[in-house]
């Protein structure tokens, strides 16, 4: 038999090692893993490996008349416990190597909470506010159609990510089901309730991370109702977070996003800042806070951290100056593994993306199983079986953690790529 290089790092060539981005990250979190491994580290060179990538070429006609290409991407990192699972991302950073991390990501973060699925990511380099109404249809149909080829409800399912939601999920399962000839609503998740989407779907990514903080501020002492709360990204995962904390009795201190960064000692009203996000797209303009400059909201005294936005936000260039007890990554891959050092060094818990944000995906697999059997649950039903899954992975995830002396993120990683990899062992090589 040929020998299999084991070596750390071991790039495909499809990659410039010099442009590694998140993937870079994400392999470095793979290594931390191997020594829990046991026997099955034999097959972790298959988590350092998508199985499938896809790239295609996505041309639309603008408004104006004229043609546009741009770069699209679905990949599918691993199929080993069921069907590719995860988002599809348009913005205009998209690159082929933060698909692979996200999609890599996903696979962990499926097997964290054990739900049936594979990991699978993808994306549209395009900034989305630059579109029109009609153009984001056709090019979010033409990708659809595009990547038709790999997904399906049994194949791979996308969901809604950065700058996609309900509206495009609905283009997606459209697109796909007149391509298919037949209505096929387990296609995508995240859809409208009334295509077969699922109550409390939108929220779901928030409260998940709002349950696995109550669960860590248990173990930490921290009384969520005294708490202080600095969130950045006041999208669908910041601002329900938010909403859920400030609801338990805590103080919303500081948020940002891509127009402003605010910051009230006092706390920021919850509910007239969505108001003011959802007329004008930003937190920009809005009165009751004062205007801080972007760095300072890494600065500022709190006591739960929430980065909500995009990936490498807690560096080492900031991770010193945190205050915060906790971090909930409700982002993907927010914090580089050094500043991850710096954090566990300063005693500061982070609640890893892979467990924290993993709510969202939960709540896509009620959809997928309510649209299978074409039988839909209750809001309180969808909600208790939410929490209830939530809480027991990171109950879970905390006793590996405490029994092996590692971060949470190190067990999240022991727990999901064990299950992986045994069921990549049961399955074998084939053909
Ligand atoms: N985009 C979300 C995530 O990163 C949800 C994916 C899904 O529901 O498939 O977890």
């Amino acid at each position: 038999m040929t020998s299999v290089s084991h070596a750390p790092h071991s790039l495909p060539s499809y990659l410039n090692p010099d442009e590694l981005g998140p993937w870079g990250i994400y392999l470095q979190q793979v290594d931390r893993v191997a020594p829990y491994l046991g026997s099955l580290s034999r097959w972790l060179e298959t988590l350092k490996r998508p199985k499938r990538l896809l790239i295609v070429d996505v041309p639309i006609q603008m408004d104006n008349g004229t043609m546009a290409h741009f770069e699209g991407y679905r990949v599918q990192h691993n199929t080993s416990r069921g069907p590719g699972k995860g988002g599809v991302r348009f913005h205009q950073d998209v690159t082929l190597s933060e698909v692979m991390a996200l999609s890599a990501w996903m696979s962990v973060k499926n097997a964290a909470v054990n739900l049936p699925f594979g990991g699978a990511k993808g994306g549209i380099r395009v900034d989305p506010r630059q579109l029109s109404v009609g153009e984001l249809e056709r090019i979010t149909r033409r990708y659809t159609s595009e990547i038709g080829v790999i997904i399906g409800p049994t194949k791979d399912i996308p969901a809604p990510d950065v700058n996609t939601d309900e509206r495009v999920m609905a283009w997606m399962m459209d697109t796909y089901s007149m391509n298919e000839g037949s209505t096929a609503t387990g296609v995508v998740t995240g859809k409208p309730l009334a295509l077969g989407g699922s109550l409390g779907r939108r929220e779901a990514t928030g409260r998940g991370v709002f349950t696995v903080g109550e669960a860590a501020a248990n173990h930490l002492g921290l009384d969520i109702a005294q708490a202080r709360l600095a969130v950045q990204g006041f999208g669908n995962v910041g601002a329900i977070a938010a909403q859920l904390f400030v609801e338990a009795g805590a103080k919303l201190v500081a948020v940002q996003d891509h127009s402003d960064t605010l910051y009230n000692p006092a706390g920021l009203n919850v509910a007239q800042l969505q108001a003011h996000v959802k007329s004008t797209g930003a937190i920009a303009g809005f009165a009751s806070g004062e205007s801080i400059k972007p760095a300072q909201f890494w600065e500022v005294d709190c006591d739960i951290l929430i980065p909500a936005a995009l990936e490498q936000q807690i560096t080492e260039a900031n991770a010193p100056k945190i205050r915060a007890r906790m971090v909930i990554e409700g982002a993907n891959g927010p914090t580089t593994p050094q500043a991850d050092d710096i954090l566990a060094e300063r005693q500061i818990l982070v609640i890893p993306d892979v467990m924290a944000n993993a709510g969202g995906v939960t709540v896509s697999y009620f959809e997928w199983v309510q649209d299978f059997s074409s039988f839909f649950w209750s809001e309180e039903e969808i909600n208790a079986r939410l929490v209830k899954i939530m809480r027991e992975a990171f109950a879970h995830i905390w006793q590996t953690a405490q029994t092996h002396q590692v971060s949470l993120r190190t067990a999240t990683f022991i727990v999901a790529c064990t299950r992986i990899l045994q069921a990549r062992q049961l399955r074998g090589l084939y053909p």
